[in-house]
């Protein structure tokens, strides 16, 4: 325990001065319409560029990040950055696509968290409708008497919602309905369940038909293998992400996906 004690206060440390030091960077992985096969937006993730560590993933560092309250400075950067980047793939002739961004469940309790959204929206020159916000289910229900009215000050702003990890967290339905929200993405723990042969995957299929009939977008996350791309098809889900098409890149090679237009259409 003192061992992980004295791990923690070194990770706080560090985070400080990686704040002040603009020590991250946003990798992007590409979202793919599973009927056409082709890109149909982003999501960005942040990466740590540790000076001993090297390149740190979110599982290293968001959670210590949440408890010393360095999370909103580190959200609003990779929100400033990801608006930024989009909006100059769009300038360059890039065809247009939307970027998707995880907020930590804390922004909803911030008060400026609304206002801020918009000021990196002005100021980086991104139509709202290119940007996603997404928040995982537990985090949405941690907040859910003051959520409603957050998600509804976003949307009147233009910007799209997402439920992130659907399916993981304690979900009171009655609120589902009712959180103005446009896409669920399956949380990747239910896509690894398809395997060829069993018919493991009922989640999957509920969450598409549940999402059909809330008429909200679904978007399987995790997507690894053709087997679980042809269930996935199988059930018309209309958008997937995953390592079958890419794992997350850093934007110049997203720009050169994007550019290139590849499609991966199930053979
Ligand atoms: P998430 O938003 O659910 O993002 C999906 C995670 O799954 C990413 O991990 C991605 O690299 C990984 N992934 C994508 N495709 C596959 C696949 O086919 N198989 C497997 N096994 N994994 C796949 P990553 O980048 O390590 O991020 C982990 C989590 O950290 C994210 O989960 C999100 O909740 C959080 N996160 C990432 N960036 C930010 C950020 O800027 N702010 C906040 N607050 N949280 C972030
Ligand atoms: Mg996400
Ligand atoms: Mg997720």
């Amino acid at each position: 325990m003192k061992v992980r004690a004295v791990e923690r206060q070194q990770i706080e440390a560090d985070l400080h001065r990686a704040v002040r030091k603009q020590e991250f960077v946003v990798h992007y992985q590409p979202k793919v319409n599973l009927r056409t096969g082709a890109i149909c937006g982003t999501e960005a993730l942040v990466r740590w560029q540790h000076p001993n560590r090297g390149l740190t993933t979110p599982a290293g560092f968001i959670a210590v990040a949440e408890e010393c309250g360095l999370i909103s400075r580190i959200d609003r950067w990779v929100v400033h950055e990801a608006c930024r980047q989009t909006r100059r793939w769009q300038e360059s002739g890039l065809p247009r696509i939307p970027v998707s961004v995880n907020v930590s469940a804390v922004e909803l309790l911030n008060e400026d968290f609304v206002s801020n959204i918009g000021d990196i929206l002005t100021a980086t020159r991104l139509d709202p409708e290119y940007l996603e916000i997404e928040l995982t289910e537990s985090s949405l229900m941690a907040h859910a008497e003051t959520t409603p009215s957050t998600l509804s000050r976003l949307k009147e702003m233009g910007v799209r919602l997402a439920i992130d990890d659907f399916g993981t967290g304690y979900s009171n339905l009655s609120y589902l309905n009712q959180f103005p929200i446009d896409a669920l993405k399956i949380d990747k723990s239910f896509i690894h369940q398809i395997t060829p042969g069993l018919n493991g995957a009922p989640i999957v299929s509920a969450v598409i038909n549940m999402a059909k009939s809330l008429h909200h977008r679904v978007i399987a996350e995790g997507v690894e293998t053709v087997a679980q791309l042809d269930f996935l098809l199988a059930e018309d889900c209309g958008e997937g992400q995953g390592f079958y098409f890419s794992k997350p890149v850093v934007a110049e090679q997203l720009a050169q996906m994007i550019a290139t237009r590849p499609t991966w259409a199930s053979p």
